[in-house]
């Protein structure tokens, strides 16, 4: 599986003009080769040249979690005190100078960036998303299994708020967002990865941040949560919904508001199909809350590609001419945001299939009623 990874790599390099690939921390690491690295302040990096065996540089320390797959990289471990630049200096390709492109992970951390740079002359860098975001896009039928399965188990937990079986009324966003989060490691993730419980005028605020505000009977809750969930390799894959329930009925304005959204999210579902450019699935569902003349309260993207990475692309926004194919997976989630009065979401993840799209969340998507 990494092996064949490496390979799709190593062909967008050579079709880039791309020298060497550095992956450090983020979700490319683990794609490519079943090792995460701690987000620190020591260095990680898996060196790729275009030709030639990947190294896997790492702290000594931390070398007891890799799992070596000698068939997909070395391994080279430093010691503190030791310099770890110069043990990925030494393993690029091409001598000590001279141009050499390399396409570094974006999530690397602008001082390895730096030391890289003043290490080696010559060098120049180019994002390694260029080399790995069409392959990760991509998902085989593991992938989408592993996918299938997160959703799964984020349906399961908010189909009990939305049966009424999570109390709400009395309760603070934050002990909601508490218990949530339990769940979400109970059915089988290993990683949280944002719980937003957002009650009356906090879900105006797309990315609010639970809080200590108190649920009221007569308003609504806006729950949008995700996690990972280990998937083929031991690499994980994340889950991410939205729905929102009302306590005790909703106003005619709310009410009204909540159909156009559904009927919105329905058609950017719908319009999801192979060939279609992410831009235009995009469009069609915010048509639909233009013309119920909500538009200018539809304020982010309708969507965004998810696997090993909650937000991976493709996204679903204006300017991105991409066509959707076989195997892409990202969401479909319009909302409607007044603000500091009420805000409304509703996200499913949809897989391109030949058939058509195919969401993974089947829960209700309707507006959820409860009565505490
Ligand atoms: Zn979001
Ligand atoms: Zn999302
Ligand atoms: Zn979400």
């Amino acid at each position: 599986m990494f092996e064949e990874r490496l390979v799709l790599a190593r062909n967008r390099m050579a079709v880039d003009g791309v020298d060497v690939l550095l992956l450090s921390a983020g979700a490319d690491l683990p794609y490519f080769c079943g090792y995460e690295a701690m987000p620190l302040e020591r260095l990680t990096m898996l060196v790729v040249p275009r030709e030639g065996q990947a190294t896997l540089v790492v702290p000594h320390l931390e070398a007891p979690r890799v799992v070596e797959r000698p068939d997909v990289f070395d391994l080279a471990t430093w010691r503190d005190g030791e310099d770890p630049i110069g043990l990925v200096i030494d393993r690029l390709p091409g001598g000590w100078n001279g141009k050499l492109v390399a396409a570094i992970g974006d999530q690397t951390w602008g001082g390895f960036v730096v030391d890289l740079l003043n290490a080696r002359p010559g060098l120049s860098f180019t994002r390694a998303s260029k080399v790995t975001a069409p392959i990760r896009m991509v998902k085989d039928e593991a992938e989408v299994k592993a996918l299938r399965s997160a959703a799964a188990a984020v349906d399961r937990i908010l189909s009990e708020v939305q049966a009424g079986e999570v109390p709400l009324a009395g309760r603070t966003e934050v002990e909601v967002a508490a218990q949530i989060g339990r769940r979400i490691l109970d059915e089988g993730h290993s990683r949280i990865n944002f719980v937003i419980v957002a009650s009356g005028p906090n879900a105006a605020s797309p990315h609010h941040e639970p809080s200590e505000r108190e649920i009221r009977f007569g308003e609504s809750v806006l729950f949008d949560i995700g996690g990972t969930m280990p998937g083929p390799g031991g690499v994980g894959y994340c889950s991410d919904i939205t729905r929102c329930v009302h306590l005790g009925e909703p106003q005619t304005e709310f009410a009204d508001a909540y159909e156009a959204l559904r009927a919105s999210q329905a058609a950017g579902v719908m319009a999801a199909t192979i060939g279609t450019p992410c831009e235009e699935v995009d469009a069609v569902s915010r048509r639909v809350l233009e013309e119920a003349g909500y538009g200018r309260y539809f304020v982010h993207r309708l969507g965004h590609g998810i696997g090993v990475e909650a937000h991976e692309q493709p996204n679903l926004v204006a300017g991105n001419n991409l066509p959707l194919d076989l195997g892409h997976v990202f969401s479909v989630e319009p909302g409607i945001y007044v603000p500091d009065r009420w805000g409304m979401r509703l996200e499913d993840i949809v897989v391109a299939t030949a058939d058509g799209p195919d969401p993974l969340n089947r829960i209700e998507h309707g507006l959820a009623v409860v009565d505490a």
